[in-house]
């Protein structure tokens, strides 16, 4: 049994960086659903990874003290076609 903690390292990283966030700053407040490997490696390197809902969010080392992000959850359970179909009909409307 350990009882070791992460969370200094984590706060340390909390530094002026707070001007980066689009228009509102839920997203950190919620788990994004990315690519396995490459949350593995962001979670390492701290480096920011694309969430399925678009969403560029550094994954925290403990996902599950946050809630699943709704977007990202719908696009998942969409599967890979619904997925492509949705970013698809998203790029058109641009
Ligand atoms: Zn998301």
């Amino acid at each position: 049994m350990t009882s070791t903690t992460t969370e200094t390292d984590t706060a340390t990283r909390i530094t002026g960086d707070t001007d980066l966030r689009p228009d509102h700053g839920d997203h950190e407040r919620f788990a994004h659903y990315a690519d396995r490997d490459k949350i593995t490696e962001a979670t390492v390197l701290g480096t920011p990874v694309v969430a399925l809902c678009g969403k560029v969010w550094v994954p925290s080392r403990d996902p599950k003290k946050y809630p699943v992000c709704p977007e990202c959850k719908r696009l998942y359970e969409l599967g890979p076609d619904g997925r492509m179909r949705d970013w698809n009909e998203r790029g058109a409307s641009e």
